[in-house]
Formats: structure tokens, C-alpha cells, sequence
């Protein structure tokens, strides 16, 4: 059974912006001493971006292919209308789960995630969704 966070939900709601966005950024920073990305990957196996026009410009830019080749290799249109990865664990990512193009890699990649971002209470959901891929959020 899933767990029910609508209770915890409901009273970091009741929280000011300000307090919840600096409590979230403290137990942002918390967790990444502790925890190492490069032994999870999980967010790159799993979830993967939506990339933007900017996103695939960098991206093509960066293998130095044409925008329009990047797309046909790489990127699929789904149920929103949103460019992602064809497929996942995310092509760039490698066995040692390094990201090969983690300079140019998708806004959403670098957000992730979110919770060191302002406004937290916007996306309080969102955070709840994460919580079974990533162990910063858990
Ligand atoms: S799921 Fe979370 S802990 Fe794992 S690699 Fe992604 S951001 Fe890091
Ligand atoms: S582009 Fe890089 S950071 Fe983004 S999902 Fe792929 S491997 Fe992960």
C-alpha cells in the first residue's frame, strides 16, 4: 500500500512560503552530504526530462549534430505534447552513472530535485511524487 502523506502535506501547507522554502533548503543540503548521486542514478534510469527547444539546441550543440538529427535519434513527443528521451535509463547516462553531456544537460536535470527551488509550497506535489525515485526527497 502507498504510504498517505496528505496529512504532512496538509500542515507544511498551513506554513508560511518563507519558513517552508528555508526548511526545505536545509534538508536539501542535509541530505546531499550524505547522499551521492553517482550511486543512485535512479532519476536518470527512471524519470527523465522534458527538454525544451533551448534544451535540445544545447544538446545538439554540444555532440555536434544538427537539432533536427538530435531529435530523430533521441527524442520522442509524449502524451503532452513534451519532447523526452525515447527511451529510459536516459542514453547520455553511463554504467558508472556519469551524465556524458552533464554540462549541457536539460533545465529539468539541473532542477532536480526541486527542493532547493523558491515556492516550494507550488510543488509540494510534485515533491511527493519524487519521493519513491530519490532519496533526497524521501
Ligand atoms: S534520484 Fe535523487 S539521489 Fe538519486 S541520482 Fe537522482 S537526484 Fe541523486
Ligand atoms: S541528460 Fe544526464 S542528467 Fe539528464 S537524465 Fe540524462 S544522464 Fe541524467
Amino acid at each position: 500500500m502507498k504510504p498517505d502523506y496528505s496529512a504532512t502535506l496538509k500542515k507544511l501547507r498551513k506554513l508560511n512560503t518563507k519558513k517552508l522554502d528555508s526548511l526545505f533548503h536545509e534538508l536539501h543540503d542535509q541530505a546531499f552530504e550524505h547522499i551521492d548521486c553517482l550511486e543512485c542514478a535512479n532519476c536518470c534510469k527512471s524519470l527523465g526530462p522534458r527538454l525544451s527547444d533551448i534544451d535540445i539546441k544545447r544538446l545538439a550543440t554540444h555532440l555536434k549534430i544538427k537539432e533536427s538529427d538530435f531529435i530523430t535519434e533521441y527524442l520522442r513527443i509524449d502524451e503532452d505534447k513534451d519532447y523526452v528521451f525515447k527511451s529510459m535509463p536516459c542514453p547520455f547516462l553511463m554504467d558508472d552513472n556519469y551524465c556524458i553531456v552533464y554540462k549541457s544537460r536539460p533545465k529539468a536535470c539541473r532542477e532536480y530535485t526541486h527542493t532547493n527551488q523558491k515556492n516550494i509550497k507550488s510543488i509540494l506535489s510534485t515533491c511527493v511524487k519524487n519521493i519513491p525515485t530519490c532519496p533526497v526527497v524521501e
